[in-house]
């Protein structure tokens, strides 16, 4: 048999059990709600997103925190602990981008295949093992490794994550290159890469918006070919040319980008291959040569919007809680950011005093110790908005809340009978 030939049948010998069953979920779910539950977000969900004690509000987004695909990686992850009990269980990398959820995940002693000091080796794992492959997937090349290796594989990659991958391998049969509007080194993006390679394709990952102009650029009027990939090292597949991949380009992007961000950088590809390709122009028809297609995710666009809709009311001071590796939190401080003094903070713990916030600096990189200066003063009657990104379970959000009351002098208890 050849060698790919006994490649495909292991691959379809994969097991692929399914976890989710009745029993199991119902003690996954009271698990989930011991973790993660808030008695108090609940109550504000509810209500009108406001709460008010004496001389201070905290208003929280509409939207806010777990979002679906998270939501069901989680109880993927905790029904696999339950099925394989006696089992060593996996994950590649981070099940979510929160610290809270992956400390917790640690706990129930499911082990990492991920990062700088993973706790096995990929090639040593087998038939005995579980593998949970996290919310944002995983590159090809290492699905196919597993599995052929006969990994019991539980795969909780989004469906709005896997809409994209449809979509790039579609541009790679046509002959179009991908152009995704991501971080080239997050891992959703990454996963996405290695399926617009498929059949041949390439791509390329752009962030910012001067790298588009760039790009742009190079698309009306060329340029040197190694400035381009020196300029986009780590970001496009072996072997691209941008003299030879731009001819065909289709657009899409990481679920969790800003999306006014995404639709301009739509509109200024699809305005340079429109340029270069005028009609009768060496046959160009634009029409052909660009795809796009918008691919961020329902919930991302939800807390973007929510968050839009709280701004419209004037606060203080908005706090945005999640992990600082996580993609679609970052881009809810930079929205927040444009129009009220707003922290990035990780819990409530980053909250020290009513003026002292230790906080990520998207700038920086880092987290920083940044100073609310005399928003929080206990004598001003301040509204503080609260939101927090698809990553973020209810739980941490609870005790940001708390903590901002009880800087201003109310207790827990206050919270809970107050409204
Ligand atoms: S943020 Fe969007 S793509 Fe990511 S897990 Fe949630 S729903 Fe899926």
């Amino acid at each position: 048999m050849s060698k790919s030939k006994a490649k495909e049948l292991s691959k379809k010998n994969a097991k692929r059990i399914n976890v989710r069953t009745p029993a199991i979920m119902e003690r996954v779910q009271a698990e989930v709600e011991k973790h993660y539950s808030s008695q108090i977000v609940e109550k504000l969900h509810k209500g009108d997103g406001r709460l008010s004690i004496g001389n201070t509000t905290v208003r929280l987004a509409k939207q806010f925190g777990f979002c679906y695909g998270v939501e069901r990686a989680i109880d993927l992850a905790y029904a696999a602990r339950r099925v394989f009990t006696g089992k060593n269980i996996y994950l590649i990398g981070e099940i979510i981008h929160n610290p809270e959820v992956n400390r917790q995940l640690r706990q129930m002693e499911i082990k990492n295949i991920g990062g700088g000091s993973p706790d096995a080796r990929i090639s040593e794992l087998g038939e005995d093992d579980v593998v949970i492959v996290p919310a944002f997937g995983a590159e090809l090349s290492l699905m196919d490794q597993l599995e052929s290796q006969g990994c019991l594989m539980v795969d909780t990659t989004c469906g709005d994550v896997m809409s994209v991958w449809k979509r790039v391998r579609k541009y790679a049969k046509e002959g179009h290159t991908s152009i995704i509007h991501g971080k080239a080194d997050h891992e959703e993006t990454r996963a996405t890469a290695s399926r617009a390679l498929s059949g041949g394709g390439q791509y390329l990952v752009v962030l910012t918006l001067e790298d588009c102009d760039y790009l742009c650029d190079y698309i009306r009027n060329g340029g040197d070919c190694r400035d381009f990939l020196a300029r986009f090292e780590g970001a496009h597949s072996r072997g691209f040319d941008p003299d030879v991949h731009l001819q065909k380009i289709g657009v899409a992007n990481q679920t969790t980008m800003l999306k006014g961000e995404t639709e301009e950088l739509q509109r200024r590809i699809a305005a340079a291959v429109a340029d270069r390709d005028k009609p009768g122009v060496d046959g160009g028809e634009s029409g052909s040569r660009f795809q796009f297609f918008d691919t961020i995710c329902g919930a991302t666009q939800e807390r973007q919007d929510a968050l839009f809709e709280m701004l419209k009311e004037p606060m203080e001071m908005l706090l945005v809680v999640g992990g600082y590796n996580s993609s679609n939190t970052t881009h809810l401080v930079e929205i927040g950011g444009k129009q009220v003094p707003s922290f990035f903070i990780r819990d409530a713990d980053c909250l020290k005093s009513l003026e002292q916030i230790m906080h990520f600096d998207l700038t920086e990189g880092s987290e920083l110790s940044g100073y609310s200066g005399s928003i929080m003063n206990l004598e001003k009657t301040i509204t503080v908005g609260v939101t927090a990104g698809a990553s973020c379970p209810n739980n941490l959000i609870e005790d940001v809340i708390s903590r901002v009351f009880e800087l201003r002098g109310h207790s827990r208890e206050e919270i809970l009978g107050s409204g």
